[in-house]
């Protein structure tokens, strides 16, 4: 058996050792896939400062059309290294192989689209009129912004990593990132392919480690780092919020949800049903936009609640690579114990489970794996606690509602805001129910059709500020006003 790779930390475009060493285990069969080096305060430290360095460099002096043409050399290196970074992605979340694709795909897409946007982006200017006839001209300056942590979940690993990186490096940052120490083997491979494609020293690092007491606490609080881009759980941004407290660092942050559905009783019902299934069990639930409410019109509460059992029981588990696996397992068997604990709780809080709701008997080796059930519930309402707070699994709380008032009052009856989907044949309904979410996303008839360009993030415990786009430029630069008296 050869040993499994040693992840090392990226400071100046070069591998360093960390303080510590941490495993990651495959959420598939329970094997060892990596050891990881932790960096601890000092790595931290270091890459801070590369980082630092880097902006006082050439880095500093770019252009920005040589800053669009680097992002897509880093987008064509992705496509062709895409094969290593399927197998990292897999072996870290055991996700099934066309999942993880698609996940690599949009790595290269995100590079693409910020050189695009950062290209044809201009700023506001105006020639200000003054008493008699004295005139001034006002044009604003993007500069960046500094040192940027960038600190990211397990979910999506790669994509969620690049569509911070990619907007951060195309206005002029530099970027100390920090995987989830769940998936820390892509980010590894991403440093490779920086260097590759002309990244200078210090414009891109990684440090590996965990979240409080560790890489993660030691990046946030670091006073040379001058924002912060967090995507992870609402709890998580509360706390770097109070890191970037005393200094008054920017932030901005992609959190939680407990997103809606809601199915209207004229939806075309085979479609909804499909796009239910798509929203509710996708990476078996473990999207930040997947649906955990399903709010559905009486009259046809029975046949979509049905129809989406119908659909759990079709989910097929078994590994990444076998074709015919439409699911994959939790990212560990911590987080299955967190789910598992709501399915308890659903019981015991009168719930009827519709399919699923334990943990599958598979063999063939993969039951040290992290393997659950879907869950589908009814009989409960939005005063229950798994109707109010983000379970992260693939489960969902079915519940019936009588006219659209009463919809949207449910839905938006909430703390978190991130994302809601709309089923409806009514286009005049679908556009103003969409338009009274309280979220940052609205779908109607469809889930997780992205335009990149769009804006994307949440209302309420679901974030803070918006990303994508020009929404991305507002955050990773700093505008500087010039007046000039003419
Ligand atoms: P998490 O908050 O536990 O961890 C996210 C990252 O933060 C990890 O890298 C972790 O090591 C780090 N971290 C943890 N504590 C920290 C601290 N005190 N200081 C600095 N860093 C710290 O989240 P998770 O379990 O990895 O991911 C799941 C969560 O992410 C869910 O809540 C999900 O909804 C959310 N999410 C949101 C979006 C979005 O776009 N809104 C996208 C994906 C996931």
């Amino acid at each position: 058996m050869t040993a499994p790779p040693g992840l090392r930390n990226f400071v100046d475009n070069r591998f360093v050792d960390g303080v510590a060493h941490f495993d990651k285990i495959s959420p598939v069969d329970g094997s060892l896939v990596a050891q990881v080096h932790e960096a601890g305060r000092e790595v931290v430290d270091r890459a801070v400062e590369a980082a630092r360095r880097a902006l006082e460099g050439p880095w500093g002096r770019s252009t920005v059309g040589e800053r669009a043409a680097l992002l897509r050399r880093i987008a064509d290196r992705i496509e062709e290294r895409s094969d290593e970074l399927l197998a990292a992605e897999i072996a870290d979340t055991g996700k099934p192989t066309a999942l993880a694709r698609q996940e690599v795909a949009r790595a290269a897409a995100n590079f693409r689209t910020f050189a695009d946007v950062v290209a044809a982006t201009g700023m506001d200017s105006f020639m200000t009129e003054l008493p008699e006839g004295r005139r001034a001209l006002n044009y604003a300056l993007r500069r960046p912004l500094g040192v940027v942590a960038v600190i990211v979940p397990w979910n999506l690993p790669l994509l969620l990593l690049t569509w911070k990186v990619a907007p951060a490096l195309a206005c002029g940052n530099t970027v100390v990132v920090k995987p989830s120490e769940e998936t820390p083997s892509s980010a590894s491979l991403l440093a490779e392919i920086m260097v590759e494609a002309g990244v200078p020293k210090g414009v891109f690092n990684v440090v590996h480690g965990f979240g409080t007491g560790s890489t993660g606490e030691f990046l946030t609080a670091h006073p040379a780092v001058d924002g912060i881009t967090f995507t992870g759980a609402s709890a998580t941004g509360a706390a770097i919020m109070r890191a970037a407290a005393p200094q008054v660092r920017p932030v901005s942050f992609e959190l939680g949800g407990k997103n809606a559905a809601l199915v209207f009783a004229d939806a075309d019902l085979d479609r909804a049903v499909e796009g239910l299934a798509r929203s509710v069990f996708t990476n078996t639930g473990q999207v930040c936009l997947c649906t955990e409410r399903v709010y559905v019109e009486a009259s046809v509460f029975e046949e979509v609640a049905l129809g989406l059992a119908q659909r759990a029981r079709e989910l097929r588990f078994g590994r990444p690579d076998d074709p015919l696996t439409t699911t994959g397992p939790l990212i560990s068997l911590k987080h299955r114990e967190k789910v598992l604990g709501y399915y308890r709780l659903a019981e015991q809080e009168g719930a009827h489970c519709l399919a699923g709701g334990g943990v599958p008997e598979l063999g063939g080796g993969l039951d040290a794996g992290a393997w659950i059930e879907p869950a589908l519930w009814t009989g409960l309402d939005n005063r229950h606690r798994v109707a109010r707070e983000e379970i992260f699994g693939p489960a969902a709380v079915l519940i019936p509602f009588t006219g659209e008032d009463e919809a949207v009052r449910l839905a938006n009856d909430t703390p978190y805001g991130l994302a809601a989907a709309v089923w409806t044949r009514d286009l005049e309904r679908g556009h103003r129910v969409a338009g009274r979410m309280r979220v940052g996303m609205s779908w109607v008839n469809t889930w997780y059709l992205r335009d990149l360009r769009s804006p994307f993030g949440g209302a309420g415990m679901s974030g803070i500020g918006r990303e994508g786009g020009t929404h991305s430029l507002h955050f990773y630069s700093e505008p500087t006003n010039v007046c000039v008296a003419l």
